[in-house]
């Protein structure tokens, strides 16, 4: 095991979402590229704004995700507890440590970070009034994904509250240091931040952790950055709408990534080996959920039957379809097979294979018209009627070959059934091969449809 250390530091105050996911896969896949360690670290000291209802909405989306923390809640580790609403005595013992080196002071009841340097008082134009300044020297990050940045910091800052509360500059610091983080991964919302805490660091004498600050994401259509209130921004949702977390891994993966050539779809195994901090852009990259609905795809035509069956059942136990009760287990796998290759998630089964499980199934009329308006819909329907009495129906292939003899016997061509057949048994003009529909469907139910869609021409 290497000496890289990574934490998320997630604070669980809204539900969990892209832009959270994507900063945890970053540390995840940094720890597992370099063979360190994953912690989990819970910022939950505003106990106003925490609840521990979408704690759990975090460790459930890690988990769906893949991304298995090595140290933190649930998990143990020689640097716990992992939740800041545990840690109080460790930052008193840090915060004596500051007062100690003469590093602190108080003020209003608030302990303040003291900055080295001359002290002057100035007229804060912005804020219209006087503020002490420090003549403190710039300091420098020298981040692995944006480069060098100098900022500088010339007020002191609170580090405790009044109400005796420390601050997240503080106790984030005194974290990293605890838990001996090597690799500092996050959102560049939190670069402004990082002189504050450059200074906290040196005042503790211990080295700087590497920092590495990844570019927003922005929102699929206007400017600004993806908010957890956009659409398609909660992690749950993809959860819950039958997503592959694989797919939304490798999606996420690609939010500031790239493995160097114009690939996208990659094992997870793939996506640890290439990845690293300088392959992470510096531009922000947009959110597109018809490109993760893509990748998506992508991923469920490649499932196995076994596991698309699977993830068919849940979704549709989930969804509570089958009210009345469920179909023979034979006919739901060969429904689902037939599905498979034709749809683009697992969200569009239940209407697209509504037809197979009830009679009771809308006949489109826009399709309707159209189908009617062409050819003898009539003339073939009763032709087809008359064959399918007796037609094998074991195999696609024979059904095929049967509905083709038909259409040579009166020179029309397969497509002259194919229509009007389809809007009789599914109401539709989309779905599965017409003859797939026929051989799972079977005699009886596709004899019944055509008679009673052919009573009402
Ligand atoms: N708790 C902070 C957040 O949720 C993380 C800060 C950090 O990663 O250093 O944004």
């Amino acid at each position: 095991m290497s000496q890289v250390r990574v934490r998320f530091a997630p604070s669980p105050t809204g539900f969990f979402h892209i832009g959270s996911a994507r900063t945890a896969l970053f540390n995840w896949l940094y720890a597992r590229h370099t063979g360190g360690t994953f912690v989990l670290r819970i910022e939950d000291t505003d106990k106003e704004r925490n609840s521990e209802e979408f704690l759990n909405v975090i460790y459930d989306s890690l988990r769906w995700l893949g991304m298995e923390w090595d140290e933190g809640p649930g998990k143990g580790g020689d640097f716990g507890p992992y939740r800041q609403s545990e840690r109080d005595a460790i930052y008193k013992e840090y915060l004596e440590k500051l007062k100690a080196a003469g590093r602190t002071y108080e003020k209003d009841g608030a302990v303040y970070f003291k900055l080295l340097g001359e002290r002057s008082e100035v007229f804060d134009e912005h804020r219209k009034k006087t503020v002490t300044k420090v003549a403190n020297t710039p300091a420098i990050i020298d981040d692995q994904i944006r480069g060098r940045v100098e900022r500088i910091e010339d007020e002191d800052f609170v580090i405790v509250r009044s109400d005796g509360s420390p601050v997240f500059h503080f106790v984030n610091v005194v974290d990293d240091i605890a838990m001996k983080i090597t690799h500092v991964i996050r959102g560049e919302d939190h670069l402004s931040n990082t002189s504050k805490h450059v200074e906290l660091f040196k005042a503790f004498g211990v080295p700087v952790p590497k920092f590495a600050h990844i570019p927003l994401i922005l929102k699929q259509n206007g400017p600004g950055k993806m908010s957890k209130r956009d659409q398609g921004a909660l992690i749950e949702e993809y959860q819950r709408r039958g997503y592959l977390p694989e797919a939304l891994v490798n999606f996420l993966s690609l939010l500031g990534w790239n493995p160097g050539d114009d690939r996208e779809k990659m094992p997870i195994a793939e996506i640890i080996r290439l990845f690293d901090l300088p392959g992470v852009n510096q531009s922000n990259a947009r959110f597109d959920d018809k490109k993760l609905a893509h990748m998506n795809m992508t991923y469920l035509l490649e499932l196995p039957e076994e596991k698309f069956l699977e993830l068919a059942r849940v979704y549709f136990e989930k969804q509570n379809v089958f009210t009345a009760g469920w179909p023979a287990e034979t006919y739901f796998r060969e429904v689902i097979a037939l599905a498979h290759p034709k749809i683009k998630g697992i969200e569009e089964l239940p209407a697209y294979t509504k037809y197979f499980f009830t009679e009771d199934f809308v006949i489109d009329d826009k399709v309707r018209a159209k189908v009617l308006s062409k050819g003898e819909p009539k003339a073939r329907l009763a032709e087809l009627i008359e064959l399918l009495r007796t037609a094998d129906l074991s195999s696609d292939l024979a059904i095929e070959d049967a509905i083709k003899k038909l259409a040579e016997s009166k020179s029309l061509g397969f497509g002259d059934y194919q229509a009007v057949a389809r809007l009789a048994v599914s109401g539709t003009n989309v779905g599965p091969s017409i003859t797939g529909m026929f051989r799972v469907l079977g005699r009886e139910k596709v004899l019944a449809r055509l008679e009673r869609f052919g009573a009402t021409l």
